[in-house]
């Protein structure tokens, strides 16, 4: 009797491991996007130490398009009209257990013009700042990226704004009822992050630029909020969309250590390309005044392999010089006047 008790509680244990383990999403891949010339879209891999991945087979796509090859690397058959994306679903046989998950691959026809308007395209086009309508303008611009703020309600939803209050409303410290019904100049609910994405995935052509706002409560409710943006991106399957950026370097360090594969670089500026590197960030990303004085940081955050983003750049001079500098990404309120001077070169 006892011994059979023992039985059932193992054998339940290793039920909930196994649901666990594939909430958690272990496996993910290490890039999200293919293009005509890039036709390997990411190695598969598990983020758990000390586990592999045995074998790995993909089910579920539309005519035997991908294959998996040498150290399980997901890749795309030559094919006429790729679609914009597919969903592949991915087997894994692994030290812990089977795991099956499904991702969304993107045709990388991102734009690479490095304009990204922060909250959105909003000043000139007179729609508030980190609304739907501000994102979609900056998509129909064709920016390379639209920036968006956001914070965790008291009831662990995500919304977008870039304070920590709206109409006098502190965010974090509110349930989503409430927040769900302020509405914006333009008459939108405050969006969320669900808000964003949906627009977001509707195209492939501008990257989300998430910035995940450190909590004004406590340490742990900027993890949390980590956590949570994750959880939404990956139950999107927007991975191939979204960047990420914080001014907390906890956060930055938490999305890497969750989610291997993201991009993510650090607002605050305190911190040398050396630095950023060795933590495994995807770039720096900071104010123009900080690299005026540091020059040498953009050289040397490219000799790391880091990207070199700089917010917020509104004036032409600043712009002018970081064109000059050949930056990677240059955050801006105008747009458009990017825009141009960037077709002009
Ligand atoms: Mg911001």
């Amino acid at each position: 009797m006892f011994k059979t008790l023992t039985t059932n509680i193992i054998l339940l244990l290793m039920v909930i491991f196994k649901i666990m383990g594939q909430e958690h999403k272990t496996i993910y891949l290490s890039d999200y996007t293919f293009s005509e010339s890039k036709s390997k879209v990411g190695f598969i891999k598990i983020n758990k130490e000390g586990a592999a991945i045995h074998s790995a087979s993909v089910t579920g796509y539309e005519g035997d398009l991908f294959k998996i090859g040498k150290n399980n690397e997901l890749s795309i058959r030559k094919t006429k009209d790729p679609k914009s994306w597919y969903d592949v679903t991915v087997v894994a046989k692994t030290d812990i257990g089977e795991i099956t998950n499904t991702f969304r691959v993107v045709n990388d026809q991102f734009i690479k013009n490095k304009v990204i308007a922060h909250r959105g395209a909003w000043k000139n086009t007179s729609s508030p700042e980190n609304s739907v309508a501000a994102l979609k303008h900056a998509i129909s611009m064709g920016c390379e990226g639209s920036e968006f703020d956001v914070h965790l309600s008291e009831d662990s939803r995500i919304f977008v704004n870039h304070d920590a209050t709206i109409q006098n409303i502190a965010i974090e410290k509110t349930g989503s009822e409430v927040l769900s019904s302020i509405k914006l100049s333009n008459g939108e609910s405050l969006p969320t992050l669900e808000d964003f994405l949906r627009e977001g995935m509707k195209q492939n052509k501008t990257k989300l630029i998430l910035e995940l706002k450190p909590s004004a409560v406590s340490k742990e409710r900027g993890i949390a909020l980590s956590h949570k943006a994750l959880e939404i991106v990956e139950q999107f399957k927007a991975q191939g969309w979204v960047d990420y950026i914080s001014f907390d370097y906890d956060i930055c360090k938490e999305i890497i250590k969750l989610a291997p594969y993201a991009k993510v670089s650090y607002l605050k500026g305190e911190k040398t390309p050396e630095e950023l590197a060795k933590d495994k960030l995807y770039g720096l990303d900071y104010h123009h005044s900080v690299l005026r004085k540091n020059p040498n940081w953009i050289r040397e955050a490219h000799q790391n392999k880091l990207t070199v983003n700089v917010w917020t750049v509104n004036s032409e001079d600043d712009m002018d010089w970081l064109l000059k500098e050949n930056v990677d990404f240059i955050t801006t309120n105008e747009p458009e006047l990017l825009l141009k001077k960037v077709a002009k070169k």
